[in-house]
């Protein structure tokens, strides 16, 4: 018999053979735009992008953060990089008997300010209590919908005067030879700042989760133009995002090592922990493809928002290569593969 295990859930490889066994299976999934069957950040309906995400961080609270921030970022930010304006959030809690009171009102008002800085409602919700041991404190799953970006018309038309563009919004299959990676910001944060604090690591560090809604500054490079594909690195990494882009676009992708924003404590933090930052999930950062033209607008623009001040062209897609290649500080090349599980488990 057949056990689920931990990677299948991890969003790595054994998380994408988990979901074409049993549910690409399973499911009518072909309706739509953006149908199931693209495994996008979100699906689009009847020009409605809709998008659901299941928090099950621990612990809840977290340098920087908390579950009630995650939870209304990482929706928000999977409805916005489809190119979308979020209109409406859900929430749905699973709360284990004898939560502290004081703890959900922490983590509602949480809520509440992010998705006030987000500038979308939580509108619909539901509420379950479990017994004691059926749960682990609390599990929080937001759901959102979005409408086509104001901007994403005038950004698609800025693509196609540079190449053949047959796609109507950002999707993962979107990347072509020649487009340039941007990445919105320094890398692997959110994962490093929950493992200090998580017991048994005994390490400290002033590493913050980088977790924020990105609608803003989505917007931002929209409106510059000339965006071909945008996706949020969150599990598995920048190595997980740009092996999906390679493979749904088939595409090669080559990235500079001294190009990847990365901060120096995170580095530390990683080589004592023996991971890779390639593979860490991120909750505030967005990885956006661009025609060249139009590259360096795009990065002018998302720089001149609090959160892509340090962001980087840090590579280019390429017909000429297979796979993601990392062209490293030493002037070597090695290959980035996809993570097989999670090196960091329930950071979201
Ligand atoms: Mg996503």
């Amino acid at each position: 018999m057949s056990k689920i295990t931990i990677a299948q859930g991890a969003g790595g490889e054994r998380m994408l053979e988990f979901i074409k066994e049993f549910v690409l299976n399973e499911l009518e999934h072909d309706s739509g735009e953006i149908p199931l069957s693209a495994l996008d950040d979100a699906a689009v309906v009847d020009g409605i992008v809709f998008t659901t995400d299941s928090y099950t961080v621990k612990p809840l609270f977290f340098p920087g953060g908390d579950i009630g921030l995650l939870s209304v970022a990482g929706t928000v930010n999977d409805v916005s990089v489809m190119g979308a304006r979020p209109l409406a959030l859900s929430c749905g809690m699973i709360i284990e008997e004898g939560f502290s009171g004081e703890d959900l009102h922490a983590i509602m008002r949480s809520m509440g300010a992010t998705a006030k800085r987000a500038g979308v409602g939580i509108v619909t919700g539901d509420t379950k209590v479990v017994e004691r041991g059926a749960a682990d404190g609390l599990f929080i799953n937001t759901s959102g919908i979005g409408r086509r970006s104001e901007y994403l018309d005038g950004n698609i038309k800025r693509v196609r005067a540079s190449r053949d563009y047959p796609w109507n919004w950002p999707n993962d299959s979107a990347v072509a030879d020649g487009d340039v990676i941007i990445v919105s910001g320094p890398i692997g944060n959110h994962g490093v700042a929950l493992l200090s604090f998580r017991e048994g690591y005994g390490f400290e560090t002033a590493v913050k989760t980088d977790a924020a809604p990105l609608n803003s500054l989505i917007e931002a490079a929209l409106r510059a133009g000339g965006v071909t594909a945008m996706k949020d690195p969150t599990r598995g990494g920048l190595a997980n995002l740009l092996n999906e882009w390679a493979e749904k676009s088939s595409v090669g992708i080559a990235v500079r090592e001294e190009d990847i924003p990365l901060e120096p404590a995170v580095l530390s933090a990683c080589e004592m922990l023996g991971i890779d930052p390639l593979e860490i999930g991120n909750e505030g950062k967005v990885v956006i493809a661009a025609v060249p033209e139009a590259a360096e607008g795009v990065l002018k623009a998302i720089r001149a928002m609090p959160e892509g001040r340090s962001a980087q062209i840090a590579g280019k897609a390429s017909a000429d290569i297979e796979g993601v290649i990392l062209q490293t500080h030493t002037g070597g090349k090695r290959m980035i593969e996809p993570p097989v599980g999670d090196p960091v488990p329930r950071i979201c």
